[in-house]
Order: C-alpha cells, then structure tokens, then sequence
C-alpha cells in the first residue's frame, strides 16, 4: 500500500474542503481498503467520515425512512423500525458479505461505489429512493450511471439515503456462494403509484425491468410473468454463470419475489 495522508472530517463541509481530485471518503473501508491493499486504487488523502454523527442513524416519518449514509448493514439488519416498514430491506441487509463486512459495510459506501453486483442500488431503485447528499437531492434513477459509476461529483457526499415505504416488497437474490454478491438480484416493489422490479448482478450497471413491472401492474401474481423470456445479449457473462443461466434468473428471482410479497 502506498502512503497517503489521514484526516478525520468533523463535518461534511469539512469532507468537502479536504477533497480533491486524488482523495476517498473512508466509511466502512470494506473497499476502499482491500483496494488499496492491492494496488488497485492510490489516493492521496483518505478522509474518514465515521465520526460525523448526522450521517449514522435510520428515521421513519410517515411515507418513507431515512438512513443516514454510515449506517453500517448490520444496523438496516437489525432495525425494528425497518422491520415494521420495510422488511424487505432489513433482509436485504442482513444477506450482504458476511458478519465481518455487514458489521463495518455502510449503505452510502454501497450506493457510492456501485458495484454491478451489490444489493443496496436494486433497493434504491425499487424503492423510488432519493440520494440526499451534502449538494442535493437525486432521484434513483438518475444516479446509478454504469459500472461503477454514479451522479455523485468530486467532492459530493451522500448523507441520508430515503426510501419510499411501499404497500409490499421483497428482494430475492441469487448470491455466489463465496462472496455473497448477487449473481442476481430481483427487488420488487408495489406502490399505490405502480410496480418496480429492479435487477442488480445481470448487467453491468442496476436498472429496472419494464416489461416485468408492465406485466406486474396488469396483475400483480407469479403467473402474469412465468414464461416470459429477457433478452441476454446485453447480459453479464463469467466463470460464474452465463448471459443466458442470469437472463432466465431475472424472471425465476421475479416469481419468487412476487410469490414472498
Ligand atoms: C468480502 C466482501 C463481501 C461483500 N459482499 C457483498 C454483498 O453480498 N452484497 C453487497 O451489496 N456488497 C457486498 N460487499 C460490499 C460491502 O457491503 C460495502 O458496502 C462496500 O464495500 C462499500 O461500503 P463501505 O462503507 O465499506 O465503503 P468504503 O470502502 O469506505 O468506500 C467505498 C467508496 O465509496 C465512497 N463513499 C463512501 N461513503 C460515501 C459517502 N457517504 N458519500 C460519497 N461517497 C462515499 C468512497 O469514497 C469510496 O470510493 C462485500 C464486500 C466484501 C469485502
């Protein structure tokens, strides 16, 4: 690992004035740090951002939850509150990495680095979430970008994810049983306003299946979507599984997510 200069942010204008454009924000570190480890990723100045308490802790309020961006995953996990509201959510959390990873993990680290294969970012999308960062607010479906790539400017910091609180919901992963990373991921959600089913694993950035949700608000049951088939051409493809073994996970994690609502 190369040297690099420490800061400990009290606040998030000061996360702000220490970043540049050769510096990581330091939540969980569960990949900041194996990257730097590996040569992976260098930066100059790392700035934790575990002591600035407005960005720990989970609130209901009416129509949705707000979980600040340092909430570790055991803590989702764990919530009562998300418990009652959302249990899709609190089980989502509890099937990331494993005890090591969900016990230092943060969901705004999650979202931030946008892994093709991470759970949280299928739950933004599916729950019509709003990214409250220290800059603005950005609505889901505009802030995953691609491969590891999202909205967020240099700089930015996520401070409080919020989630719509639907009717009902339920994510259904696939993992790879070594890293427990989704192979795929099917998170579907029904609102008063209609159905989301977003994927995470199958492609390389989350997004939300229209043709399943169009086929989900016609009749929200299992059988409205057996049979139908995803197109794999633009799918994920590796040692793990093939293009088409994900295409036809999208619609059996569906069916199995419709069938837990
Ligand atoms: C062995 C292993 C297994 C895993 N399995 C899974 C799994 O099954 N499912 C899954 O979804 N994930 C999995 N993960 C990922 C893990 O859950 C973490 O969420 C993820 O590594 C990043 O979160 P972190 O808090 O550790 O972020 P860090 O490593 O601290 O930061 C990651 C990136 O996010 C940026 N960042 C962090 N916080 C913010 C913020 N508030 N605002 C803006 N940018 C920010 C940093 O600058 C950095 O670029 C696994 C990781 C490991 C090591």
């Amino acid at each position: 690992m190369k040297t690099f200069n420490y800061h400990s942010a009290k606040d998030s204008k000061e996360a702000k004035k220490l970043s540049s454009s050769n510096s990581a924000f330091l939540a969980g570190g569960m990949t900041t740090i194996p990257s730097m480890k590996l040569g992976l990723a260098t930066y100059k100045d790392i700035i934790d951002i575990k002591n600035i308490k407005k960005l720990s802790g989970i609130s209901v309020s009416g129509k949705s939850i707000k979980i600040g961006a340092t909430t570790k995953h055991t803590e989702v996990a764990n919530s009562k509150e998300i418990k009652k509201t959302i249990p899709s959510l609190s089980s989502l959390a509890e099937g990331i990495g494993d005890p090591q990873v969900r016990n230092r993990g943060t969901i705004g680290g999650s979202i931030a680095n946008n892994d093709p294969a991470a759970d949280y970012p299928s739950a933004c999308l599916a729950l019509n979430a709003v990214i409250h960062t220290n800059e603005r607010k950005i609505e889901a479906s505009k802030f995953f970008k691609g491969m590891f790539e999202t909205a967020l400017k240099k700089g930015e910091l996520i401070e409080t994810v919020e989630f719509q609180i639907p009717e009902k919901s339920s994510y259904q992963k696939y993992p790879n049983p070594a890293s427990r990373y989704a192979i795929v991921g099917v998170y579907v959600a029904k609102h008063k306003s209609g159905v989301n089913v977003a994927i995470t694993g199958a492609k390389p950035c989350v997004y939300n299946d229209k043709d399943l949700a169009k086929a989900l608000v016609s009749s929200f049951s299992s059988n409205s979507i057996s049979g139908m088939e995803v197109n794999s051409s633009n799918m994920n493809s590796d040692i793990h599984a093939s293009a088409e073994f994900r295409a036809s996970l999208v619609v059996t994690q569906a069916k199995k997510a419709v069938e837990a609502c």
